[in-house]
């Protein structure tokens, strides 16, 4: 048996012809495994799903009570036999529910990872290593340049500045699902205990992390707060509202932005934004590249990103590996960038 006779990449996206299912698929199919919620992974209009149960919760929540066909929850570490494949699902690290899905037949796994780091985040399980023959990589950040180094040091830039300017109102902007529920849950364990501020594309989201249990403090809505009463306090907004008339409501506002873009100087300068937060829910290069290693997968397929410098790398290491071409992924979250796209869909 081959790796494609497991997973082959189509237009509509992985498929898995053997178990009769698409995995992360960009267009509606009869059953469609996905890894986790953002919008570009987890599309409405499919006949079944099978997703842990924070990705049918989360789906639901976006897209409403009939996003699909019918649903199944599968927990991280359960196998399920689908037609000739047996799947499981392991944490990607990613945001809350997220997972790696592993597809094995005829004693050959083929990893389909989503979207992964292997950094520690408060808000999601640590991404779980799982050894495959084939491991599908995202290559969002896959450029050595891009390293993001701590994130506990970044929320103590942004606290720094909370102290030095405590008549401006803070505006940070992260995507609604993941990034700023993590951002909140940093300002917790770094001590912050004041409330924290939310724009409504948040507010949904992050009251379902809470009641995950996941400890993000006293958080209020901007909607109807006195303008006066938002000074000296922090904010999370989508990245596009940075930009927008929305920020008049804030005393003397001062711009952040939690990204891992914002390594790069001239995408913060391209934004507007006063402080670069480098903080990412996708691995780095060095995550990559040491998470690719780790697997012992002597294949290696590249999705949505830089493919061309992790095809090279593994190259370079005796890994056979290509790019899958996919037209369709890094709609939201940092995949692509785009300010804009972290706005409630
Ligand atoms: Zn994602
Ligand atoms: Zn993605």
């Amino acid at each position: 048996m081959r790796p494609e006779d497991i997973l082959l990449p189509t237009p509509a996206g992985i498929c898995c012809k053997l178990g009769g299912f698409h995995i992360d698929p960009t267009r509606p199919v009869e059953r469609a495994l996905i890894t986790h919620a953002h919008s570009d992974h987890a599309r409405s209009g499919h006949g079944a799903v099978l997703a842990t149960q924070e990705t049918l919760d989360l789906m639901r929540l976006r897209y409403g009570e009939n996003f699909a066909g019918a649903t199944q929850a599968i927990r991280y570490g359960e196998s399920v036999d689908l037609g000739g494949a047996t799947v499981s699902f392991h944490p990607a690290g990613h945001v809350l529910g997220s997972a790696q899905i592993a597809v094995t037949a005829d004693g050959l796994r083929v990893v389909a990872s989503g979207d992964y780091k292997d950094a520690a985040d408060p808000t999601c399980a640590p991404f779980e290593l799982v050894a495959c023959d084939v491991f599908i990589t995202e290559a969002t950040f896959a450029l050595p340049v891009f390293r993001h180094g701590d994130a506990d040091g970044e929320i103590a830039k942004l606290l720094a500045s909370v102290a030095l300017f405590p008549e401006r109102a803070h505006l940070v902007g992260a995507y609604s699902l993941g990034k700023a529920q993590r951002v909140i849950a940093l300002l917790r364990k770094a001590g912050y205990a004041a409330p924290i501020y939310l724009h409504g594309a948040m507010e949904s989201i992050s009251r379902y992390y809470a009641e995950c249990g996941i400890a993000l403090g006293e958080l209020r809505a901007v909607r109807g707060t006195d303008k006066a009463a938002l000074a000296g306090t922090i904010t999370l907004c989508p990245p596009s509202a940075l930009s927008d008339v929305w920020t008049r409501r804030f005393p003397d506002p001062l711009t952040a932005f939690a990204s891992g873009w914002m390594r790069i100087r001239a995408r913060a300068r391209q934004y507007g934004v006063a402080l670069p937060l480098v903080i990412s829910d996708h691995a780095d290069w060095p995550g990559l590249t040491a998470t690719i290693a780790a697997t012992g997968a002597s294949e290696i397929w590249v999705t949505h990103g830089q493919e061309d410098a992790l095809v090279h790398w593994c190259a370079t290491r005796g890994l056979k590996a290509r790019p899958l071409d996919i037209v369709g992924y890094g709609d939201e979250d940092e995949t692509g960038g785009e300010a804009g796209n972290g706005a409630e869909q």
